[in-house]
């Protein structure tokens, strides 16, 4: 098959994949180790191209098409289609407000769609908590023959068994003692002093190789500083870059949560205990399969009105980033709720390792932890509400 195109040739690809996903999902969420496999799907498949813009060789895919593939791929694999995400949000994001040079953005596209080279962020560290705190990093990158030399730690570097490109968040001191700047720098996994130390042992996305990153004085040239501000000042990649991000992990949550659903209904159109009823007819198990859907399909509206009030910058009833921050909370809250009630319409056998619902049910909390959390995006519902005019958003990590 040719690569897809059509936002409906995407979904049909999308499914199979995600059905062949499936398939490895249980061993590599059991051994937390990193699919390997599904990212040469994806990469065979054109996926890892699916955002970038056509004129630098991809596909330009829609942000409605993107959030429509995300829902596919993570019903068949949760892990795979939160990791894919960190890449193609980048190019989404930067696409619509260009914040790298030129230089490293067509590096970057035309790693993507020529050897399906990905790209993350490396930002969180153990002591800076969330980026979009605002903290300044411990990670340091001092100038040293015209260059840089970086030193830190990162956690939460998702992808990084194969990530070809790491964004990393640094503190530029200021040599007067002032304020210091947060640099983003381009780190390639070979540059001496790269390293990953395989920490990532988590209760749910476990195989996503969310694992840390070390720099250990690791000497960079002068061009690998992708941007600079002060710290405090807001982030040039600013708002495309949450609503991208956010839409993403909010449809990757919802296809965790419909593959919870879709088992749920099969088993309770199938379970006849003692041959006597199947459990479908039993008032409670009906009522909890009608709720699942309403949340699921709420959930779905909201982040469609998101990207389309996005897409189309509009603002009636409320600010289109005040919709994304909606419609990622919601929607997290909402699937979290969808996914324990398919655990109770399944039983005691939910909680089988030999069953995938219990996966559904841990992966389903990861992105609670993602950008932005639920304080954060309330926060900014009220700023809007209360304190016009609004702040530039935060970066997003
Ligand atoms: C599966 C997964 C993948 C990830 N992948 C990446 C990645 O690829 N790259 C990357 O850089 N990071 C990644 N992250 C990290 C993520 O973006 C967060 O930085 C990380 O989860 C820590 O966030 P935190 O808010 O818990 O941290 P903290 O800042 O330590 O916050 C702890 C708690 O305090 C609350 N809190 C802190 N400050 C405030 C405040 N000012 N106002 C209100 N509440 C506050 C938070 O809401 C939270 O409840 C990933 C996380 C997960 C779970």
């Amino acid at each position: 098959m040719a690569e897809p195109r059509t936002e409906t040739d995407w979904l049909a690809k999308a499914r199979e994949l995600a059905a062949a996903f499936a398939t490895r999902a249980a061993q590599h969420d059991r051994d937390g180790s990193f699919p390997f496999e599904n990212f040469d799907d994806l990469h065979q498949a054109g996926f890892l191209a699916m955002t970038v813009p056509v004129d630098k060789g991809g596909h330009g895919a829609s942000l409605s098409t993107f959030l429509r593939v995300q829902e596919e791929l993570a019903a068949g694999d949760g892990s795979t289609a939160l990791a894919v995400n960190m890449h193609l949000i980048r190019f989404g994001a930067e696409r619509e407000s260009r914040a790298f040079p030129d230089r490293w953005w067509d590096a970057f596209c035309e790693g993507a769609v020529r050897h399906g080279w990905l790209v993350n962020t490396a930002a969180t560290e153990e002591g800076l908590g969330s980026p979009a705190g605002g903290g300044i990093p411990e990670t340091t990158a001092t100038p040293a023959g015209g260059g840089w030399l970086l030193a830190g730690h990162k956690t939460f570097t998702t992808m990084a068994p194969v990530l070809h490109y790491f964004i990393v968040m640094a503190a530029i001191p200021d040599a007067a003692g002032g304020r210091p700047s947060i640099g983003n720098f381009v780190v390639l996994r070979d540059d001496p002093g790269v390293s990953i130390d395989a920490t990532w042992d988590s209760l749910g996305m476990r195989a996503t190789g969310s694992h840390d990153l070390v720099l250990d004085r690791v000497t960079l040239p002068s061009g690998r500083l992708l941007n600079r501000r002060l710290a405090g000042a807001a982030d040039a990649r600013g708002a495309a870059g949450l609503a991208w991000f956010a839409l993403g992990v909010a449809a990757t949550t919802l296809g965790v949560a419909r593959a919870a659903r879709d088992h749920a209904v099969a088993f309770a159109r199938e379970r006849t205990p003692n041959d006597s009823r199947t459990i479908k007819d039993y008032p409670g198990v009906r009522t909890r399969i009608a709720r699942i859907d309403l949340l699921l399909q709420r959930s779905r509206a909201l982040i469609f009105d998101a990207a389309r009030a996005w897409e189309t910058r509009d603002a009636a009833g409320m600010p289109p980033l005040d919709r994304v921050a909606v419609a990622k909370v919601d929607t997290l809250n909402n699937c979290i709720e969808a996914v324990d009630l398919a655990m109770r319409v399944v039983g005691g056998v939910s909680l089988s390792k030999r069953r995938p619902i219990e996966r559904y049910y841990r992966d389903v909390r990861a992105a609670l932890h993602n950008p932005p959390l639920e304080d954060r995006a309330l926060e900014q519902l009220a700023r809007s509400a209360l304190d016009e005019p609004a702040e530039a958003p935060k970066a997003v990590e």
